[in-house]
């Protein structure tokens, strides 16, 4: 008799939300990505206790139908893709069908989903992996998620989370970039019960900008618009004169998707060039658009990280695109502005 074994599907998860789940921004980034790709408008987001105690994402999206509920808490199972094909085309921000589980397996969670406006609709408990009760409820069109008690199973996660107020920066850090990557979805973060960020999803990102940073930043942003055979650019440049301390404040939306790319950011920095003051960094909110073909988003499990194809073109495109911005203003510095 052999020694290996095929891991059972419960094991696997746990195993899998180690990978998806680092913490509770974690699972507010699939639920918020998921309502975005069930084509959402209104996107509200409630945590309690930096998302330990409880995280409820509910939408106003396409719903699950009654024979998918428990389906879409099944590992790889998803509606995004059906073959190896579609991974050179992704247009969805998910693909992978880990999160559900993976989620599941590590917390206590309640689904509400309907996708008709009849009323009616699915309420399924699961917990810890397993499926507590699947029954009719009333439930508007959309997707109601919450998901209680956070690796209340796991709890050697536990204890490695940090303070409530680091937990919701995290968050909060993801739903402002995820507000400015779609200004046209109307979205709600609220903490204990207090609003953290309204926005009015009529498309306007200088509005978002506005709801995130205040009105003193978004008085002081540039904005942008480029457009070449491979790669469009739009959205708003903060004036060399309104600066912050780290790059925090600089979300960069390619194709829909929030990212981290180190080539992109420098590009964005360089325009500024000796403009900006030493240690200091730029608001920055901008969208870059190109063939999906150019872009592998598929480097890492949460998705953050992309490799682009024709970097070095890009980069190049991001760099003039802002710097033409930047030298056609007229730069009068002005002291003690607020940062
Ligand atoms: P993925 O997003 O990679 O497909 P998930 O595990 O996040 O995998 O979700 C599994 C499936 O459940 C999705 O493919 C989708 O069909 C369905 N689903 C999840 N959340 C929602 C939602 N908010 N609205 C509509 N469908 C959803
Ligand atoms: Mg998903």
């Amino acid at each position: 008799m052999g020694k290996i074994k095929v891991l059972d599907e419960h094991v696997a998860n746990q195993i899998a939300a180690g990978e998806v789940i680092e913490r509770p921004s974690s699972v507010v980034k699939e639920l918020v990505e998921n309502s975005l790709d069930a084509g959402s408008t209104k996107v509200d987001v409630s945590i309690e206790e930096g998302g330990l105690q409880l995280i409820r994402v509910a939408d106003n999206g396409s719903g699950i139908e009654t024979d998918d509920c428990e389906v879409a808490f099944f590992r790889h199972a998803t509606s995004k893709i059906a073959s190896g094909k579609d991974l050179f085309h992704i247009r969805t921000l998910g693909f992978r069908g880990e999160a559900l589980p993976s989620i599941a397996a590590v917390a206590k969670v309640e689904c509400v989903t309907s996708p008709s406006a009849d009323g009616l609709g699915r309420k399924l408990v699961i917990e810890g992996g397993s499926v507590k009760s699947f029954q009719e409820t009333a439930a508007s069109r959309g997707t109601d998620m919450t998901v209680r008690e956070l690796f209340y199973n796991t709890p050697a996660r536990l204890k490695y989370m940090k303070t409530i107020q680091t937990e919701l920066g995290h968050i909060s850090d993801y739903i402002y970039r995820l507000a400015m990557a779609h200004p046209q979805v109307a979205f709600t973060l609220k903490h204990n019960g207090s609003v953290l960020l309204q926005t009015l999803g009529n498309g306007d990102l200088l509005q978002v900008v506005a709801a995130v940073y205040g009105t003193a930043v978004a008085k002081a942003m540039l904005p942008v618009q480029a457009e070449s055979a491979d790669y469009s650019i739009a959205g708003f440049v903060s004036r060399p004169d309104m600066t912050r301390s780290n790059r925090q404040a600089i979300t960069i939306v390619m194709n829909g998707r929030t990212i981290r790319n180190y080539a992109v950011s420098n590009a964005i920095l360089n325009a500024y060039h000796t403009l900006l003051p030493i240690n200091r960094y730029p608001v920055v909110a901008l969208h870059i658009g190109m063939d999906p073909a150019l872009v592998d988003v598929n480097v890492h499990p949460a998705k953050l990280e992309v490799r682009f194809s024709k970097e070095q073109e890009l980069v190049r495109f991001v760099e003039d695109a802002i710097g033409s911005v930047l030298r056609g203003q007229v730069l009068i510095p002005q002291a003690g502005r607020p940062t």
